[in-house]
């Protein structure tokens, strides 16, 4: 993926019918939302995005993102540094109404302009992936045992090697 800067917008009129894409790097200053999550503004965010028209005339937007920044670990409350990737795969719809009639597979991206801002696209996107808890995997942290145990409770700890109770696994069933 390219390092260079995203463009801030693209054009709705032009870039579904020349199937364009855009490929690039973006501030995690600008994502006004996945900011509040993030335990500073250093990292990196890069997303390649293509756009395309499909055989029943829906505007597809697909491609991917990849982030790496630092979030507070929930455990010892340091910064601790994740990863994300995720897939892209959207559909632009004018408004509320069309959103509902789109067809259950796929997510709508609302926009009435003929404007998208590729930092709100990103950023939702990402807020979307962020995992409900962060902790250290390694190290000191992770060797103080789990959340139960450290308070002394019996309280639910989230165990990282149960599929079933992986913050990953609980957002891809709010997904469907
Ligand atoms: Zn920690």
């Amino acid at each position: 993926m390219s390092d260079c800067p995203l463009p801030e917008y693209v054009d709705t009129r032009k870039i579904f019918i020349n199937e364009g894409s855009v490929s690039g790097s973006i501030e995690i200053g600008r994502l006004i939302r996945i900011k509040n999550y993030l335990a500073g503004e250093e990292g990196n965010v890069r997303a390649e995005i293509q756009f395309s028209v499909d055989d029943a005339g829906r505007r597809r937007i697909g491609g991917m993102l990849e982030a790496q920044f630092q979030v507070q670990c929930q455990r010892c409350l340091e910064p601790l540094q994740i990863m994300l990737k995720d897939d892209i795969n959207l559909v632009l719809v004018a408004d509320l109404e069309a959103a509902k009639t789109l067809d259950k597979q796929f997510d709508p991206w609302i926009n009435e302009d003929t404007k998208i801002s590729l930092a709100n696209l990103i950023d939702e996107q990402l807020v979307l992936c962020m995992p409900i808890v962060n902790y250290h995997r390694s190290g000191p942290c992770s060797e103080r045992g789990n959340f139960s145990t450290a308070s002394g409770s019996d309280g639910e700890a989230v165990d990282s090697n149960d599929p079933a109770k992986s913050p990953f696994a609980v957002l891809a069933s709010l997904k469907k």
